[in-house]
């Protein structure tokens, strides 16, 4: 197995008491952002395009460039299902199916920089949907190393991944 890939200059994560009384309170359920009645015909590629500008042109005000981006990462495939699942998934032990998956991916990655920049700075990163742990170690490297060469992830942010602990290694 190669080396795992270390974001925030290979900071050890911190769980803080802050962290935990921020997180421990009951919250609408939702498994992916925006949650899926968002997506609505009427907002189309100029819609996203314009509101990343808006973004560019916000400088320092809030919502502005220079507030940092959380990203969220759905690989929406598993071997198999869990019966409390509500996420967007597809069950397959074809795991080729995620390259095609992680190349459009990749198209995404690049089309948001055209608009942001490059190194635009990240202070949330979580990886979730369906199983990230479906993708080999080469494929979830390859996927950290599109997103780091994109965007700055700045230290002392939350990075976070699900993980299924019945095939999880080190
Ligand atoms: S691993 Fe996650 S996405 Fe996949 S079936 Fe289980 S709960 Fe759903």
């Amino acid at each position: 197995m190669s080396e795992p890939v270390l974001l925030s200059n290979h900071v050890a994560p911190v769980i803080s008491r802050e962290m935990l009384a921020r997180l421990d309170v009951s919250g609408p359920r939702y498994t992916s952002y925006p949650t899926a009645d968002r997506f609505v015909e009427a907002y189309g590629p100029a819609q996203y395009i314009q509101a990343l500008q808006q973004r560019v042109e916000g400088g320092g005000a809030v919502g502005g460039a220079a507030t940092p981006l959380s990203i969220y990462v759905h690989i929406p495939f598993c071997e198999s299902v869990c019966y409390y699942c509500a996420c967007n998934k597809v069950i397959t032990k074809h795991h080729e199916r995620a390259q095609e998956y992680l190349a459009a991916l990749r198209t995404e990655v690049e089309l948001v920089v055209e608009q942001l920049g490059r190194g635009h700075s990240v202070s949330q990163l979580h990886f979730g949907g369906g199983s990230p742990t479906f993708l080999t170690d080469d494929e979830l490297e390859g996927l950290l190393a599109t997103l780091q060469s994109a965007f700055r992830f700045v230290p002392g942010g939350e990075y976070s991944i699900e993980i299924d602990p019945r095939t999880i290694d080190a």
